[in-house]
Protein backbone atom coordinates (compact mmCIF):
# COMPACT_ATOMS: atom_id res chain seq x y z
CA UNK A 1 0.00 0.00 0.00
CA UNK A 2 1.14 3.66 -0.71
CA UNK A 3 2.16 6.07 2.03
CA UNK A 4 -0.56 8.47 -0.05
CA UNK A 5 -3.27 5.28 0.44
CA UNK A 6 -2.11 4.65 3.80
CA UNK A 7 -2.62 8.28 5.56
CA UNK A 8 -6.24 8.44 3.72
CA UNK A 9 -6.83 4.69 5.27
CA UNK A 10 -5.86 6.26 9.13
CA UNK A 11 -7.35 9.39 8.66
CA UNK A 12 -10.81 7.79 7.62
CA UNK A 13 -10.44 5.27 10.55
CA UNK A 14 -10.54 8.05 12.81
CA UNK A 15 -12.92 10.19 11.42
CA UNK A 16 -15.66 8.25 9.45
CA UNK A 17 -18.02 5.90 11.85
CA UNK A 18 -17.36 2.13 11.14
CA UNK A 19 -20.18 1.71 8.05
CA UNK A 20 -17.64 0.99 4.83
CA UNK A 21 -15.12 -1.56 4.18
CA UNK A 22 -13.17 0.02 1.65
CA UNK A 23 -11.57 -1.05 -1.32
CA UNK A 24 -7.72 -0.42 -1.17
CA UNK A 25 -8.23 2.41 -3.14
CA UNK A 26 -8.26 6.39 -3.23
CA UNK A 27 -9.64 7.99 -6.06
CA UNK A 28 -8.83 11.48 -6.75
CA UNK A 29 -10.06 12.26 -10.65
CA UNK A 30 -12.61 10.67 -12.91
CA UNK A 31 -13.11 11.06 -16.80
CA UNK A 32 -15.38 9.34 -19.31
CA UNK A 33 -14.55 5.75 -17.68
CA UNK A 34 -11.67 6.64 -16.71
CA UNK A 35 -10.87 7.07 -12.67
CA UNK A 36 -7.37 7.63 -11.37
CA UNK A 37 -5.98 7.39 -7.75
CA UNK A 38 -4.19 9.28 -5.37
CA UNK A 39 -0.64 7.74 -6.89
CA UNK A 40 -1.64 8.83 -10.39
CA UNK A 41 -2.87 5.21 -11.65
CA UNK A 42 -5.26 5.03 -14.51
CA UNK A 43 -8.44 2.33 -14.37
CA UNK A 44 -11.29 1.21 -16.15
CA UNK A 45 -14.46 1.94 -14.19
CA UNK A 46 -16.54 -0.78 -15.05
CA UNK A 47 -18.41 0.02 -11.66
CA UNK A 48 -19.58 3.62 -12.39
CA UNK A 49 -20.22 4.11 -8.91
CA UNK A 50 -22.69 1.47 -9.21
CA UNK A 51 -24.44 2.19 -11.77
CA UNK A 52 -24.57 6.08 -10.64
CA UNK A 53 -22.24 7.62 -13.28
CA UNK A 54 -24.19 6.48 -17.02
CA UNK A 55 -22.86 8.85 -18.86
CA UNK A 56 -19.29 8.52 -17.72
CA UNK A 57 -17.28 10.33 -14.99
CA UNK A 58 -17.79 14.49 -15.48
CA UNK A 59 -19.24 14.70 -18.65
CA UNK A 60 -18.84 18.07 -20.42
CA UNK A 61 -22.24 19.38 -21.04
CA UNK A 62 -23.21 17.84 -17.78
CA UNK A 63 -20.55 20.38 -16.15
CA UNK A 64 -21.33 23.03 -17.96
CA UNK A 65 -25.43 22.92 -17.12
CA UNK A 66 -24.28 22.63 -13.55
CA UNK A 67 -22.35 25.65 -13.98
CA UNK A 68 -24.81 27.60 -15.50
CA UNK A 69 -27.54 26.28 -13.33
CA UNK A 70 -25.64 27.00 -9.97
CA UNK A 71 -25.34 30.71 -11.25
CA UNK A 72 -29.46 30.81 -11.93
CA UNK A 73 -30.99 28.86 -9.30
CA UNK A 74 -30.06 25.82 -7.37
CA UNK A 75 -32.52 25.83 -4.32
CA UNK A 76 -35.81 27.50 -2.96
CA UNK A 77 -37.62 24.43 -1.52
CA UNK A 78 -40.68 22.76 -2.65
CA UNK A 79 -43.14 25.74 -1.51
CA UNK A 80 -42.61 27.39 -4.77
CA UNK A 81 -43.24 26.32 -8.98
CA UNK A 82 -40.00 26.14 -10.86
CA UNK A 83 -39.96 25.15 -14.63
CA UNK A 84 -36.65 23.15 -13.86
CA UNK A 85 -38.37 20.53 -11.81
CA UNK A 86 -41.55 20.82 -14.52
CA UNK A 87 -39.33 20.13 -17.56
CA UNK A 88 -37.89 17.35 -16.35
CA UNK A 89 -40.73 15.55 -14.94
CA UNK A 90 -42.70 16.18 -18.44
CA UNK A 91 -39.32 14.33 -20.23
CA UNK A 92 -39.30 11.52 -17.28
CA UNK A 93 -42.45 10.81 -17.32
CA UNK A 94 -42.33 10.13 -21.20
CA UNK A 95 -40.53 7.39 -21.15
CA UNK A 96 -42.87 5.15 -19.06
CA UNK A 97 -46.72 4.66 -18.60
CA UNK A 98 -46.65 6.23 -15.25
CA UNK A 99 -49.12 9.99 -14.66
CA UNK A 100 -47.50 11.65 -11.98
CA UNK A 101 -43.95 11.64 -10.05
CA UNK A 102 -42.47 12.79 -6.82
CA UNK A 103 -39.02 13.85 -6.57
CA UNK A 104 -36.78 12.85 -3.62
CA UNK A 105 -33.21 12.17 -2.98
CA UNK A 106 -31.85 8.58 -3.08
CA UNK A 107 -33.51 4.92 -3.71
CA UNK A 108 -34.38 4.04 -0.41
CA UNK A 109 -36.40 7.55 -0.17
CA UNK A 110 -37.89 6.63 -3.20
CA UNK A 111 -38.74 3.32 -1.52
CA UNK A 112 -40.07 5.38 1.36
CA UNK A 113 -42.35 7.00 -1.16
CA UNK A 114 -43.55 3.89 -2.50
CA UNK A 115 -44.10 2.50 0.59
CA UNK A 116 -46.39 5.16 1.48
CA UNK A 117 -48.30 5.80 -1.02
CA UNK A 118 -49.48 2.08 -1.76
CA UNK A 119 -50.87 2.48 2.17
CA UNK A 120 -52.46 5.59 1.52
CA UNK A 121 -53.96 4.33 -1.96
CA UNK A 122 -55.15 1.56 -0.06
CA UNK A 123 -56.57 3.15 2.88
CA UNK A 124 -57.90 6.43 1.65
CA UNK A 125 -58.63 5.90 -2.22
CA UNK A 126 -59.64 1.84 -2.42
CA UNK A 127 -61.14 2.00 1.67
CA UNK A 128 -58.96 -1.12 2.34
CA UNK A 129 -57.51 -2.26 5.63
CA UNK A 130 -54.45 -2.76 3.94
CA UNK A 131 -50.84 -1.89 4.66
CA UNK A 132 -48.37 -4.45 4.10
CA UNK A 133 -46.06 -5.02 1.05
CA UNK A 134 -44.57 -8.39 0.29
CA UNK A 135 -40.69 -8.56 -1.52
CA UNK A 136 -38.82 -11.40 -2.68
CA UNK A 137 -35.94 -13.24 -1.45
CA UNK A 138 -32.26 -11.53 -2.15
CA UNK A 139 -33.69 -8.38 -2.71
CA UNK A 140 -32.49 -5.13 -2.16
CA UNK A 141 -34.18 -1.75 -1.40
CA UNK A 142 -32.56 0.14 0.75
CA UNK A 143 -31.22 1.22 4.32
CA UNK A 144 -33.94 3.22 6.30
CA UNK A 145 -35.87 1.53 8.66
CA UNK A 146 -38.70 0.62 6.94
CA UNK A 147 -36.51 -0.10 3.42
CA UNK A 148 -34.72 -2.75 5.70
CA UNK A 149 -37.48 -4.52 6.63
CA UNK A 150 -38.39 -4.92 3.19
CA UNK A 151 -34.80 -6.10 2.42
CA UNK A 152 -34.69 -8.47 5.19
CA UNK A 153 -31.02 -8.26 5.65
CA UNK A 154 -28.38 -5.89 7.44
CA UNK A 155 -30.94 -5.84 10.48
CA UNK A 156 -28.74 -7.34 13.23
CA UNK A 157 -28.77 -4.89 16.32
CA UNK A 158 -31.24 -2.79 15.21
CA UNK A 159 -34.85 -4.45 16.28
CA UNK A 160 -37.40 -4.08 16.71
CA UNK A 161 -38.36 -4.65 12.78
CA UNK A 162 -40.96 -2.11 11.55
CA UNK A 163 -43.82 -4.15 11.01
CA UNK A 164 -45.73 -4.02 7.52
CA UNK A 165 -43.22 -6.23 5.32
CA UNK A 166 -43.44 -9.96 4.30
CA UNK A 167 -41.16 -11.97 1.94
CA UNK A 168 -41.59 -15.02 -0.54
CA UNK A 169 -39.25 -17.08 -1.88
CA UNK A 170 -37.81 -15.06 -5.89
CA UNK A 171 -39.67 -17.46 -8.19
CA UNK A 172 -42.21 -18.76 -6.41
CA UNK A 173 -46.02 -18.07 -7.52
CA UNK A 174 -47.39 -20.37 -5.03
CA UNK A 175 -45.58 -18.92 -2.17
CA UNK A 176 -46.52 -15.64 -3.37
CA UNK A 177 -50.70 -16.49 -3.93
CA UNK A 178 -50.38 -17.89 -0.50
CA UNK A 179 -48.22 -14.77 1.36
CA UNK A 180 -51.26 -12.51 0.14
CA UNK A 181 -53.57 -11.55 2.85
CA UNK A 182 -56.78 -9.14 2.89
CA UNK A 183 -54.33 -6.48 4.74
CA UNK A 184 -51.72 -6.96 1.50
CA UNK A 185 -51.35 -3.87 0.05
CA UNK A 186 -48.65 -4.03 -2.51
CA UNK A 187 -45.72 -6.34 -3.97
CA UNK A 188 -42.23 -4.79 -4.36
CA UNK A 189 -40.07 -6.42 -6.52
CA UNK A 190 -36.70 -5.64 -8.99
CA UNK A 191 -37.63 -6.70 -12.36
CA UNK A 192 -33.74 -7.60 -12.43
CA UNK A 193 -32.18 -8.16 -8.98
CA UNK A 194 -29.12 -6.20 -8.56
CA UNK A 195 -27.25 -6.63 -5.15
CA UNK A 196 -29.15 -10.47 -5.13
CA UNK A 197 -26.71 -11.44 -7.81
CA UNK A 198 -28.00 -9.86 -11.15
CA UNK A 199 -30.98 -11.74 -11.90
CA UNK A 200 -33.64 -10.65 -13.79
CA UNK A 201 -37.39 -12.28 -13.60
CA UNK A 202 -38.73 -14.76 -16.19
CA UNK A 203 -41.96 -13.54 -18.55
CA UNK A 204 -43.80 -16.12 -17.09
CA UNK A 205 -42.76 -15.19 -13.02
CA UNK A 206 -43.66 -11.51 -14.07
CA UNK A 207 -46.51 -11.94 -16.11
CA UNK A 208 -47.80 -14.36 -12.92
CA UNK A 209 -46.79 -11.52 -10.13
CA UNK A 210 -49.52 -9.59 -11.80
CA UNK A 211 -51.95 -12.03 -12.37
CA UNK A 212 -52.10 -12.67 -8.63
CA UNK A 213 -51.64 -8.68 -7.47
CA UNK A 214 -54.55 -8.10 -10.14
CA UNK A 215 -57.07 -10.88 -8.71
CA UNK A 216 -56.28 -9.88 -5.00
CA UNK A 217 -56.25 -5.87 -5.25
CA UNK A 218 -52.48 -5.67 -4.69
CA UNK A 219 -50.31 -2.87 -5.86
CA UNK A 220 -47.65 -3.97 -8.30
CA UNK A 221 -44.57 -1.97 -7.81
CA UNK A 222 -41.13 -2.39 -8.67
CA UNK A 223 -37.60 -0.69 -7.83
CA UNK A 224 -35.87 0.31 -10.76
CA UNK A 225 -33.26 2.22 -8.69
CA UNK A 226 -30.44 -0.28 -10.20
CA UNK A 227 -32.21 -1.37 -13.50
CA UNK A 228 -33.55 1.95 -14.69
CA UNK A 229 -32.68 4.71 -16.67
CA UNK A 230 -31.82 3.01 -19.87
CA UNK A 231 -29.02 0.52 -17.87
CA UNK A 232 -31.30 -3.07 -19.08
CA UNK A 233 -31.34 -1.96 -22.63
CA UNK A 234 -35.08 -0.13 -21.64
CA UNK A 235 -36.01 2.69 -20.49
CA UNK A 236 -37.14 0.59 -17.47
CA UNK A 237 -36.20 -3.16 -16.22
CA UNK A 238 -40.08 -4.12 -16.54
CA UNK A 239 -40.29 -2.83 -20.13
CA UNK A 240 -38.27 -5.62 -20.89
CA UNK A 241 -41.64 -7.67 -19.68
CA UNK A 242 -43.77 -5.57 -20.62
CA UNK A 243 -44.81 -5.13 -17.49
CA UNK A 244 -46.99 -1.18 -16.48
CA UNK A 245 -46.44 -1.65 -12.41
CA UNK A 246 -48.74 0.55 -10.81
CA UNK A 247 -45.82 2.23 -8.85
CA UNK A 248 -42.01 2.11 -9.71
CA UNK A 249 -38.62 3.98 -8.01
CA UNK A 250 -35.35 5.47 -9.59
CA UNK A 251 -32.62 7.38 -8.25
CA UNK A 252 -28.82 6.25 -8.94
CA UNK A 253 -28.22 7.19 -12.71
CA UNK A 254 -30.62 9.91 -12.80
CA UNK A 255 -28.39 13.09 -12.56
CA UNK A 256 -24.91 11.65 -13.21
CA UNK A 257 -23.78 11.85 -9.81
CA UNK A 258 -25.78 14.05 -8.11
CA UNK A 259 -28.70 13.22 -5.76
CA UNK A 260 -32.00 12.58 -7.25
CA UNK A 261 -34.12 10.17 -7.17
CA UNK A 262 -38.28 9.43 -7.99
CA UNK A 263 -41.22 7.79 -7.16
CA UNK A 264 -43.70 7.18 -10.20
CA UNK A 265 -47.04 6.06 -10.41
CA UNK A 266 -50.03 5.74 -12.49
CA UNK A 267 -52.95 8.72 -12.03
CA UNK A 268 -55.11 6.16 -10.44
CA UNK A 269 -52.40 5.07 -7.70
CA UNK A 270 -51.16 8.62 -7.66
CA UNK A 271 -54.79 9.51 -5.68
CA UNK A 272 -53.10 8.26 -3.01
CA UNK A 273 -51.10 11.24 -1.92
CA UNK A 274 -53.18 14.61 -1.33
CA UNK A 275 -51.26 17.96 -0.81
CA UNK A 276 -49.25 17.42 2.64
CA UNK A 277 -49.29 13.70 2.54
CA UNK A 278 -45.46 13.57 1.87
CA UNK A 279 -42.77 15.93 1.44
CA UNK A 280 -38.82 16.55 1.60
CA UNK A 281 -36.88 19.51 1.70
CA UNK A 282 -34.25 18.85 -1.26
CA UNK A 283 -36.43 16.37 -3.42
CA UNK A 284 -36.24 17.79 -7.12
CA UNK A 285 -34.66 21.07 -6.74
CA UNK A 286 -33.85 23.25 -9.66
CA UNK A 287 -30.17 22.26 -10.09
CA UNK A 288 -30.21 18.12 -9.73
CA UNK A 289 -33.23 18.62 -12.37
CA UNK A 290 -31.51 20.57 -14.81
CA UNK A 291 -28.98 18.08 -14.94
CA UNK A 292 -31.53 15.40 -14.73
CA UNK A 293 -33.19 16.55 -17.93
CA UNK A 294 -29.36 17.76 -19.69
CA UNK A 295 -29.02 13.51 -19.37
CA UNK A 296 -32.34 12.26 -20.39
CA UNK A 297 -31.72 14.95 -23.31
CA UNK A 298 -27.81 13.49 -23.89
CA UNK A 299 -29.22 9.94 -23.40
CA UNK A 300 -31.91 10.45 -26.36
CA UNK A 301 -29.59 12.29 -28.41
CA UNK A 302 -27.00 9.85 -28.43
CA UNK A 303 -29.22 6.53 -28.24
CA UNK A 304 -27.39 5.12 -25.00
CA UNK A 305 -30.62 3.35 -24.10
CA UNK A 306 -30.13 1.07 -27.07
CA UNK A 307 -26.22 0.98 -26.85
CA UNK A 308 -26.94 -0.52 -23.68
CA UNK A 309 -29.24 -2.97 -25.24
CA UNK A 310 -26.27 -3.88 -28.04
CA UNK A 311 -23.13 -3.80 -26.00
CA UNK A 312 -24.17 -5.66 -23.07
CA UNK A 313 -25.88 -8.43 -25.49
CA UNK A 314 -22.17 -8.59 -27.10
CA UNK A 315 -20.37 -8.61 -23.89
CA UNK A 316 -22.29 -11.22 -22.49
CA UNK A 317 -21.16 -13.28 -25.88
CA UNK A 318 -17.88 -13.05 -25.18
CA UNK A 319 -18.37 -13.92 -21.63
CA UNK A 320 -20.55 -16.73 -22.68
CA UNK A 321 -17.35 -17.97 -25.25
CA UNK A 322 -15.16 -16.93 -22.71
CA UNK A 323 -17.12 -19.54 -20.36
CA UNK A 324 -16.57 -22.18 -22.41
CA UNK A 325 -13.25 -21.94 -23.52
CA UNK A 326 -12.01 -22.14 -19.87
CA UNK A 327 -14.35 -24.58 -19.47
CA UNK A 328 -16.05 -24.68 -15.99
CA UNK A 329 -14.66 -21.29 -14.13
CA UNK A 330 -17.73 -19.10 -14.76
CA UNK A 331 -20.54 -20.65 -13.65
CA UNK A 332 -22.97 -18.65 -15.14
CA UNK A 333 -23.43 -14.98 -17.40
CA UNK A 334 -26.38 -13.36 -16.63
CA UNK A 335 -27.74 -9.96 -17.00
CA UNK A 336 -29.83 -7.41 -19.55
CA UNK A 337 -28.25 -4.51 -21.11
CA UNK A 338 -25.15 -2.84 -19.11
CA UNK A 339 -26.09 -4.93 -16.30
CA UNK A 340 -23.92 -7.95 -16.35
CA UNK A 341 -22.92 -10.59 -13.49
CA UNK A 342 -20.43 -13.11 -14.11
CA UNK A 343 -20.98 -16.40 -11.36
CA UNK A 344 -17.69 -17.97 -11.20
CA UNK A 345 -17.22 -21.47 -10.06
CA UNK A 346 -15.22 -20.76 -7.22
CA UNK A 347 -14.97 -20.17 -3.13
CA UNK A 348 -16.04 -16.66 -2.13
CA UNK A 349 -12.43 -16.58 -1.03
CA UNK A 350 -10.82 -17.05 -4.29
CA UNK A 351 -13.19 -14.72 -6.42
CA UNK A 352 -12.35 -12.43 -4.14
CA UNK A 353 -8.57 -12.85 -5.33
CA UNK A 354 -9.88 -12.75 -9.04
CA UNK A 355 -11.80 -9.31 -8.24
CA UNK A 356 -8.75 -7.72 -6.28
CA UNK A 357 -6.58 -8.83 -8.79
CA UNK A 358 -8.37 -7.34 -11.74
CA UNK A 359 -8.38 -4.22 -9.88
CA UNK A 360 -4.45 -4.65 -9.29
CA UNK A 361 -4.03 -4.62 -13.43
CA UNK A 362 -6.32 -1.42 -13.72
CA UNK A 363 -10.16 -2.86 -14.25
CA UNK A 364 -12.47 -1.59 -11.30
CA UNK A 365 -15.53 -3.47 -10.51
CA UNK A 366 -17.26 -5.50 -8.08
CA UNK A 367 -18.50 -8.83 -6.20
CA UNK A 368 -21.83 -9.72 -5.36
CA UNK A 369 -24.05 -12.26 -3.95
CA UNK A 370 -20.84 -14.32 -3.12
CA UNK A 371 -18.54 -15.39 -6.69
CA UNK A 372 -20.65 -12.66 -9.13
CA UNK A 373 -18.51 -10.30 -10.60
CA UNK A 374 -20.85 -7.56 -11.28
CA UNK A 375 -20.25 -4.97 -14.07
CA UNK A 376 -22.04 -1.67 -14.46
CA UNK A 377 -20.39 0.43 -16.70
CA UNK A 378 -20.88 3.96 -18.00
CA UNK A 379 -23.64 3.66 -20.70
CA UNK A 380 -20.91 5.40 -22.86
CA UNK A 381 -18.16 3.29 -22.18
CA UNK A 382 -16.10 2.25 -25.29
CA UNK A 383 -16.39 -1.17 -26.55
CA UNK A 384 -13.11 -2.01 -27.05
CA UNK A 385 -12.65 -1.48 -22.95
CA UNK A 386 -14.81 -4.09 -22.61
CA UNK A 387 -13.35 -6.60 -24.87
CA UNK A 388 -10.28 -5.96 -23.24
CA UNK A 389 -11.25 -6.31 -20.20
CA UNK A 390 -12.59 -9.56 -20.86
CA UNK A 391 -8.71 -10.76 -22.33
CA UNK A 392 -7.58 -9.48 -18.46
CA UNK A 393 -10.35 -11.66 -17.21
CA UNK A 394 -9.54 -15.22 -19.25
CA UNK A 395 -5.48 -14.07 -17.98
CA UNK A 396 -6.21 -13.56 -14.45
CA UNK A 397 -9.13 -16.68 -14.19
CA UNK A 398 -6.00 -19.04 -15.74
CA UNK A 399 -3.50 -17.85 -13.22
CA UNK A 400 -5.74 -17.99 -10.52
CA UNK A 401 -8.43 -20.67 -10.96
C1 LIG B 1 -28.99 1.07 -4.46
C2 LIG B 1 -30.37 0.54 -4.39
C3 LIG B 1 -31.31 1.03 -3.48
C4 LIG B 1 -30.95 2.05 -2.41
O1 LIG B 1 -30.59 3.26 -2.95
P1 LIG B 1 -29.90 4.39 -2.00
O2 LIG B 1 -29.77 5.56 -2.90
O3 LIG B 1 -28.59 3.82 -1.55
O4 LIG B 1 -30.82 4.62 -0.86
C5 LIG B 1 -32.61 0.55 -3.53
N1 LIG B 1 -32.95 -0.39 -4.42
C6 LIG B 1 -32.08 -0.90 -5.32
C7 LIG B 1 -32.55 -1.92 -6.30
C8 LIG B 1 -30.76 -0.46 -5.32
O5 LIG B 1 -29.88 -0.99 -6.19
Amino acid sequence: MSEALERLKEREKSLMCRTYSRYPLGIVRGKGSRLWDVDGREYVDLLAGIAVIGLGHCHEEIAQVMAEQSRKLVHVSNLFYQEEQLDYAEKLLSTSHAGKVFFCNSGAESNEAAIKIARRYQHVVKGRDAWEVITLSNCFHGRTLATLAATGKHTEGFEPETPGFGRVPWGDLDALEKAIKPTTAAVLFEAIQGEGGIIPVTQEYADGIVDICRRHGVLVMCDEVQAGMGRSGKWWGFQNFNLKPDVFTSAKSMANGLPLGAMMATDEVAQGFDYGSHATTFGGGALVTAVGLKVLEIMERDHLVERAALLGDRARARFRALAEKLGGVIRDVRGMGLLIGVELDMSDEKARKVWLTLMERGYILNLTYGPTLRLLPPLTIDEADLEAFTGELEKVLREIA
